[in-house]
């Protein structure tokens, strides 16, 4: 019932009252009860030490009787200062030895008790002592009158000051219900004012717990409330603004983890994936999720309690697979060591165009290499043979060898000019010139270059095409270079007597030639690697007609630098269809 700060308020209020009226209230009794005792005690003494008085009662006539009478005579004269009534205080005279009562302004006939003032008085002692505690009030005094002892005695039954306490109790208590009713009104009016900005600060503290940074909690006062709440508001809004930044970081590292190249997988102390993302599921061809654990991908690189628990330098293990058509490197590292959650991090990098790269170069180098030596080993054959037989050898003899020297030279400054113009384009300095021009005028041109060599091998060339077509940007030259290199590759790989159809067309955007020969064609395996330098299907053969395995491959290039398309096309019969695509507007323009 109490736990509201509202109820705790008016509680107090309530304990504080009460305190303070018992606290009033005792003290106001107390100080009755002794001002009247003092009173009392100040009013007999002042009269029964007066010196007329104690003369009056003290000096007996001779041969006088009845003293007692006498006595009260005077007495009675003092009623007024002694304050005696008859009914709350009365005199009494009293025998000096027995305590008799001989005479009294008490009508009730009421028996004295023997009080401590009155035995003080018996042994001939005057009994002024008060006791605080005590019903009464008294005071005995012995005198002599006439050769007789008698004793004055006062009593004071307190009725008076009694009902002065019962009256002033009844005051307090009074006042005490009416303060106590203010105080439960005050406390209420207080717990508003105070209560209700503390109670506004509880709501906002509660939304802000709940995630609700939007409301600001509206300050209504300068004093600790009004500053705590202030205080309040300045850091919900750092809070809002730490969290928006920390989400923010959270989505960019989220976005990174989910569109990066390489695969993350996190394990838990436990060995269990808690993170993957969707690289590491590709990679390693399988799917990763919340039952997949470290075991079960990658035991075979590291065992997980090794890598848990390194502590040696670098800090990390690496490892590499290889998959069926790609090689994954790995690192594999702990993380928060030393905390509860701990666990694994491996990092999968996907390295399999490096090593195609570098299986590339290798093979690239092994072929430049073979393909120098083959002419290289004839020249030397040759010459050496013409060197060591002088002029022995007959003329014809001395001139074919003569001239086999010149071919093999040939070829060799045929493959390093194909070697240069690719390394140019490799290196970015195959500049190439655009310009408008006729791309049908330069297919003509190139059917007419060829036409001789086709009539050669008995081939029938046939050049379909439209009467108009756009002119496009590109580089001329190397253009015609490209369909030069693809009608030439039919005319060689086309056993003599074949079909070679040149045909020309347009899309909305870009021209093409096709060229499509019944000849000897590519087996389906190495279609897709004839663009490969020093590709060949068939290395004699090429060799034996003067290639060098690296005209499509310059081909492709250029095509590529045109941003146009140079492909295989299927087609039903023997022989290849190949097709040459290039943007009316040149690059950039392929729509
Ligand atoms: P090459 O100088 O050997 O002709 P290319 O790069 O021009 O080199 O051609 C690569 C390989 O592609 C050739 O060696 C050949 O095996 C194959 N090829 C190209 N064109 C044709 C074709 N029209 N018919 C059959 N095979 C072809």
């Amino acid at each position: 019932m109490f736990r509201s700060l509202h109820m705790k308020l008016v509680l107090i209020m309530v304990l504080l009252i009460v305190a303070l009226m018992t606290v009033v209230g005792a003290f106001l009794m107390n100080s009755v009860t002794v001002f009247y005792l003092d009173e009392f005690y100040s009013d007999m003494s002042t009269v029964l030490t007066d010196e007329q008085f104690v003369r009056d009662v003290t000096t007996a006539e001779e041969g006088e009787t009845n003293s007692p009478e006498k006595i009260q005579a005077i007495l009675r004269s003092y009623v007024g200062p002694l304050g005696v009534d008859s009914r709350t205080r009365n005199y009494y005279v009293l025998d000096g030895e027995t305590a008799a009562c001989l005479a009294t302004s008490d009508d009730t006939g009421r028996q004295l008790d023997v009080t401590p003032n009155l035995s003080s008085a018996l042994q001939g002692k005057e009994g002024y002592a008060s006791d605080p505690g005590a019903s009464y009030m008294d005071v005995a005094v012995p005198i002599q009158r006439g050769g007789a002892g008698y004793i004055i005695y006062l009593y004071d039954n307190r009725q008076t000051s009694q009902q002065l306490s019962d009256q002033l109790f009844t005051l307090i208590l009074e006042a005490l219900v009416f303060g106590l009713a203010i105080s439960v009104l005050l406390s209420f009016l207080l717990s508003k004012t105070m209560i209700g900005p503390i109670e506004r600060l509880t709501d906002g503290v509660r939304q802000v717990a709940a995630g609700d940074f939007s409301r600001k909690i509206e300050v209504g006062s300068k004093d600790e409330i009004g500053v705590l709440t202030e205080n309040f508001n300045v850091m919900a809004r750092q809070l809002r603004d730490t969290l928006a930044q920390v989400e923010n970081e959270r989505n960019k590292l989220d976005t990174l983890f989910l569109h990066m190249t390489d695969g993350v997988v996190a394990f838990s102390h436990r060995g269990a994936v808690i993170h993957a993302n969707p690289a590491a599921g590709r990679l390693l061809g399988l799917p990763v999720d919340a039952t997949t654990t470290y075991d079960d991908l990658f035991a075979d690189v590291a065992p997980f309690y090794d890598v848990l628990s390194m502590d040696k330098a670098p800090g990390y293990l690496t490892g590499s697979r290889k998959m069926e058509d790609r090689f994954l490197e790995l690192t594999l590292a702990p993380f928060d060591k030393e905390s509860p959650d701990s666990g694994v991090l491996v990092v999968l990098h996907d390295v399999t165009a490096q090593r195609r790269d570098e299986e590339m170069r290798k093979e690239f180098v092994a072929n430049v290499s073979h393909e120098l030596r083959t002419p290289l080993t004839n020249i030397r054959a040759y010459a050496e043979t013409l060197a060591d037989s002088g002029n022995e050898l007959p003329e014809k003899t001395r001139n074919g060898f003569f001239t086999i020297i010149l071919n093999e030279t040939d070829r060799m400054t045929h493959i390093v000019q194909d070697l240069l113009t690719l390394s140019r384009f490799d290196s970015g300095r195959g500049e190439l010139t655009f310009a408008p021009f006729s791309f049908l005028a330069a297919t003509e041109q190139v059917c007419q270059a060829v036409k001789l060599e086709a009539e050669r091998h008995n081939h029938t060339l046939t050049l379909r095409c439209p009467k108009r077509l756009p002119d496009v940007v590109g580089d001329r030259d190397r253009v015609v270079q490209v369909m030069m290199n693809i009608v030439s590759n039919s005319i060689k790989y086309t056993p003599d007597g074949g079909h070679i159809d040149m045909k020309v067309g347009r899309t909305d955007t870009s021209v093409w030639l096709e060229v499509d020969d019944d000849g000897i064609g590519i087996p389906a395996p190495d279609r897709e690697r004839i663009f490969e330098r020093f590709y060949r299907v068939d290395k004699a053969r090429s060799r034996q007609s003067g290639g060098t395995g690296l005209g499509l491959s310059i081909a492709k290039e250029i095509v590529d630098r045109h941003h146009g398309v140079l492909q295989l096309v299927d087609k039903d019969g023997p022989g290849l269809r190949i097709r040459l695509e290039l943007p009316i507007g040149g690059p950039g323009h392929e729509g």
